[in-house]
């Protein structure tokens, strides 16, 4: 294989949120995990895939240079480029996505808060992209049963068999993601969503447990408690 076709994957990284959430008073990027920032754990898991050619950042808007230095020495040899993100993550999926270049075939969006995921996701989105998936997203089984609140107030049990929690790295066509986002469809909570709205296949990859989102305190106490396990191996 040629480089060029080693590295034609551009991981778009939307890191702009408060955190408010986790309670770390800093940036939820920003927060420290064993000792790293959550976003340097992210780019490390990201970057395990060496056909990642680049990494494009939306940061909170004045932290773009210095997450950016953040990041790099954690990036291989891919490059890392920053922009500011927006009020929403569509948004500042949307402004990262504005500055990738168009000789890139596939775009991944990964969540800096999923920073531990398994470097098999990854490959897998990659994958299912390269072989001709229009959005691709890690799933994962749901453990609680899920109950539907209906309008009349009453609600019924989901078939948990047939559900799954989605996760990222999502993985699409460069030329799809931008088609999906110049549509805007506002209802979308996630990138697959907005391609689903342009009529377009969902597949489904293997999610993993690792790819949790780091979302209170008591998710950054399950990610060191992982490191620390893997630490003393
Ligand atoms: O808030 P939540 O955890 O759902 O955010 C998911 C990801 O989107 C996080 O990595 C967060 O930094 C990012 N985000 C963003 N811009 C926003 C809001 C969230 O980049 N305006």
């Amino acid at each position: 294989m040629s480089a060029v076709e080693t590295r034609r994957v551009v991981a778009i990284i939307p890191a702009a949120g408060s955190g408010e959430r986790l309670g770390a008073g800093v940036p939820k990027a920003l927060a420290p995990l064993a000792g790293e920032p959550i976003l340097v754990h992210a780019v490390r898991s990201l970057v395990a895939d060496p056909r990642i050619g680049l990494v494009v950042l939306a940061t909170p808007d004045g932290l773009e240079e210095s997450m950016a230095e953040l990041a790099a020495p954690h990036a291989g040899t891919a490059p890392v480029v920053a922009v500011a993100g927006g009020a929403t993550r569509a948004e500042s999926v949307a402004r990262a996505l504005a500055v990738v270049p168009d000789d890139f075939e596939v775009v991944l969006v990964h969540d800096a808060a999923r920073c531990l995921v398994p470097v098999q996701v990854v490959g897998a989105v990659i994958d299912a992209v390269l072989g001709g998936a229009d959005a691709v997203v890690p799933g994962a089984p749901v453990v609680d049963t899920i109950r539907e609140v209906v309008e009349s107030g009453a609600s019924h049990t989901l078939d948990r068999s047939a559900l799954r929690a989605v996760q990222t790295p999502q993985g699409f066509p460069l030329a799809v993601l931008r088609r999906a986002h110049a549509g805007g469809d506002a209802e979308a909570t996630d990138d697959a969503g907005m391609v689903e709205a342009l009529g377009l296949p969902v597949v489904l990859v293997p999610g993993h447990m690792r790819a949790f989102k780091v979302t209170t305190a008591q998710d950054l106490v399950l990610a060191e408690a992982i490191l620390a396990e893997e630490a003393g191996r």
